[in-house]
């Protein structure tokens, strides 16, 4: 060998010696005839006690059958091998994950005399795709469990995710509707108010919590509650939306607030409500200068029905009225049981001639029309106060003190009778 081509090899060695993959070269028997740096480090071992050595002393061959295999097929086929090897290092003494490449050697003759590879350790990448991979399977457990409707989507309304509720309520398979728009598998009017909703969410950047109302395909109306959150991914627009179906709940809420403005013998409105609602009327009306007119009724000798028909057939009476007085009221006007015995009504746009004939026509009803009861039929007349508002009528209250006063002396004056006060 002469001297240039001694430095060369000398070269040669070193720069493989600075490679990060492990390249070495067997003879037909497996020894090994070359190693790189790389190779001695994964082994622990110093040159002279790798070479001319075989697998044997290195790796654990009952658990890497596939060295054995991969070398056999080079060696023996002359085939070139590109492709994955799982060996178990004694070194290590754990199994490591190799990306290879395996050639044949030739000889002048072209006869097959070993082989030459490269190795590059895939262990760590291995280790942590199937990691990924893991907490992937897991994530996607939690988000099929989870009661709640949760997506993915980007600003061009294409989904990037969905969890399994979301494909049921779609009606679709989850890999049908992940990379598609929303527009080209769910309803017009669906798709359109999805659109509305997230582009208010990309306008404005910012968290939204929002109540909606979805008539399903059986004609049920639901209620969710929606969170959706805006973000990047990779340089586009998306959101992650939360839905969690609340129509329960809602429902429960709906029963509560109206338990609580209603009576509960009669069914209409309670005292608390009535005055609520009062309010807000006498407000609109004071802004518009249309009339409104207020009346309070109370059933004459009411104590006297009680005692002599009995408490349940008293009750009888108080339900019977309530029915009649709707009927001789519009939608628009407000009826409540007051008191005990005692109802009150807003008419709305309603000036004082026409206020009048409602309340007389009730009282005149009312003493004419028995009321069967279990007991008896029994006829309960009323006595009627009605008022106008004035325009020195600031407040509602002052309305319900001056109607007050009308029905005392509606009483005072013989009861069966409707007294106004209107200046
Ligand atoms: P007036 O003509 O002066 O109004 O006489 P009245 O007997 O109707 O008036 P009073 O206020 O003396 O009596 C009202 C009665 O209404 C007394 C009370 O027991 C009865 N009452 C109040 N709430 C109910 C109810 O829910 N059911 C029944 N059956 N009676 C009730
Ligand atoms: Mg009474
Ligand atoms: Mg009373």
């Amino acid at each position: 060998m002469t001297a240039e081509l001694k430095k060369r090899i000398a070269i040669l060695e070193r720069m493989l010696d600075n490679v990060g993959a492990c390249i070495f070269s067997k003879d037909l028997d497996g020894r090994y005839t070359y190693v790189n740096q790389a190779v001695l480090n994964v082994f622990d071992l110093n040159e002279e006690d790798v070479l001319g050595k075989d697998d044997s002393h290195f790796f654990n061959l009952a658990k890497s059958q596939e060295v054995i295999e991969n070398d056999r097929a080079v060696m023996q086929t002359g085939k070139v091998l590109e492709k994955e090897e799982t060996n178990f290092v004694k070194s290590f003494n754990k199994e490591k994950t190799y990306r290879i490449v395996k050639k044949p050697i030739y000889d002048e003759d072209a006869n097959i005399i070993g082989l030459f590879g490269i190795a590059n350790d895939i262990s760590e990448q291995r280790e942590l795709e199937s990691k990924v991979h893991e907490q992937n399977q897991l994530l996607d457990i939690v988000l099929d469990n989870v009661a709640a409707h949760i997506y993915m989507k980007d600003d061009a309304r294409e989904f990037m995710y969905v969890n399994a509720k979301v494909a049921s309520l779609f009606g679709l398979p989850v890999s049908q509707i992940i990379g598609a728009k929303e527009q080209d598998i769910l309803p017009e009017e669906m798709a359109a108010h999805f659109h509305q909703s997230d582009s208010e969410l990309f306008a404005s950047g910012k968290k939204q919590t929002i109540e909606e109302t979805v008539t399903d395909e059986s004609g049920n109306t639901r209620h969710y509650l929606s969170v959706k959150v805006p973000f990047e991914q990779q340089g586009r627009r998306s959101l992650i939306g939360f839905s969690t179906e609340v129509t329960e709940l809602y429902e429960l809420k709906e029963q509560f607030r109206k338990q609580a403005n209603t009576d509960y013998l009669t069914g209409l409105y309670n005292r608390r409500y009535f005055v609520e609602v009062a309010e807000r009327e006498f407000k609109r009306a004071m802004r518009s200068g249309e009339p409104f007119a207020l009346m309070s009724l109370d059933i004459d000798h009411f104590k006297r029905i009680n005692d002599k028909f009995g408490h349940p057939a008293g009750d009888e009476v108080l339900k019977t009225i309530a029915k009649n007085l709707i009927g001789n009221l519009r939608d628009e006007d407000v009826l409540a049981r007051i008191g005990g015995e005692e109802f009150a009504i807003i008419l709305p746009h309603t000036n004082f001639e026409q206020a009048s004939k409602v309340a007389e026509r009730i009282r005149d009803y009312q003493s004419s029309h028995a009321i069967a009861t279990e007991q008896d039929d029994v006829l309960a007349k009323v006595s009627i106060g009605l008022v106008m508002r004035e325009h020195d009528d600031d407040t509602f209250d002052s309305m319900f003190k001056r109607v007050d006063k009308a029905l005392y002396q509606a009483k005072e004056q013989g009861r069966n009778r409707v007294v106004a006060h209107v200046s």
